[in-house]
């Protein structure tokens, strides 16, 4: 089966596995649907999309991207609306951001239209998969890697791409304790921290956990420099209510450009907030605090939408925050958010994308 304008070429699985799924009970990131995108890079080409049963692939012990990192992914969310619908939440930003991401890790790039086209048919093959159930969804995992067969610090000349995905379950997370790091980086200026890199998440785990055995659950990662400034929380933006203003870290080559921060942003602006991208300093954090005019703090990425953090850590002292059900802001601004994706508000923005 081809699918015209893009030559996807179709293997269906022989017998779906949906039935082994409790939708009613779905781990994070362990499920995964029937079907797969492959496109495979070589003599300065991709191949046409082939979509395939998921399953594992053979792979060399020489791969270049096992060895060397050249390795980028991607994470967005298709959404089953009200009516029954299916839609990609802001998908060509995903994709725009895959290309700023292999730009920077020396890989190719792919046209974007290419790859909207390609995940609206994986997700239109899998679409039983999309959970019916409010809050929950389809996580979408794009990724890319190096695949030659060599040993040697280079370039790779081949690479894969793939697409899996998988139903989640409405995210439940408790409010966050989070400390600020003040001896391990995340990103410093003129590193990977802008791209999504897999070695950027190695790279945090020690130190994450490290935080994790002292009772927090995330860190709030301060600049490489001084440790002064507020970067991001774990694999969030985060953002600060202080007095009436939101806040929240300008990006630049050390921060990931999140597309749920761009969203909580452009909704706070469309409700005439104040908004302020600029450097935060953990003292201008700290300082707020003890006056009284730290209303909120939370995270921003497409798993959580917003995660409220409840206390904040910082150099010995834990500034715990206002109650969770006060902050009336953070709340509303995620409100709006889900209505826009399960299409129980008008989605003035264009960020949906149909799937039929
Ligand atoms: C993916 C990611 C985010 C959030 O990006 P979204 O597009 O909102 O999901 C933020 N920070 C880091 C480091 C990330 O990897």
């Amino acid at each position: 089966m081809e699918n015209d304008i893009l030559n996807i070429t179709v293997d269906r699985i022989a017998e779906s596995r949906i039935k082994e799924i409790d939708f009613s009970n779905i781990p994070f990131g362990k499920q995964f649907s029937d079907h797969m995108l492959v496109m495979d890079y070589a003599n300065g080409v991709w191949s046409s999309p082939h979509v395939m049963p998921y399953g594992n692939m053979p792979i060399s012990p020489a791969c270049l991207g096992l060895h060397y990192g050249q390795t980028i992914f991607e994470g967005l969310k298709a959404y089953r609306q009200n009516n029954g619908e299916i839609v990609l939440f802001r998908p060509a930003d995903n994709f725009a951001r895959l290309n700023i991401s292999a730009e920077r890790m020396c890989m190719p790039t792919i046209p974007v239209d290419t790859l909207v086209e390609c995940l609206r048919e994986l997700v239109h093959i899998d679409q039983n998969w999309v959970p019916k159930t409010h809050n929950a969804s389809l996580y979408i995992r794009p990724f890319m890697y190096a695949t030659d067969e060599a040993i040697g610090v280079r370039p790779s000349e081949t690479y894969r791409f793939i697409i899996i995905t998988g139903p989640v379950g409405p995210y439940y997370s408790v409010p966050l304790k989070v400390l600020v790091e003040t001896h391990y980086t995340r990103a410093a200026a003129g590193g990977t921290g802008s791209a999504k890199a897999g070695g950027n998440y190695g790279g945090a785990l020690l130190p994450t956990r490290a935080a994790q055995q002292k009772g927090y659950h995330q860190l709030i990662w301060t600049d490489a420099k001084q440790h002064r400034f507020v970067e991001e929380s774990g694999t969030m933006n985060v953002m600060f209510q202080i007095g009436d203003s939101l806040l929240t870290p300008s990006t630049g080559d050390t921060i990931l450009q999140g597309i749920t921060r761009d969203s909580v942003l452009t909704l706070a602006r469309s409700l005439g907030i104040d908004v302020q991208e600029r450097p935060i300093s953990v003292e201008e954090v700290v300082a707020a605090h003890h006056n009284g005019t730290l209303k909120d703090a939370f995270g921003v990425g497409t798993a959580a939408t917003i995660a409220p953090i409840e206390l904040i850590g910082h150099e010995g002292e834990d500034l715990v925050l206002p109650p969770i059900e006060d902050r009336q802001l953070s709340k509303a601004l995620a409100a709006k958010l889900t209505a826009i994706r399960y299409g129980d508000a008008e989605d003035t923005f264009g960020w949906t994308v149909k799937v039929g």
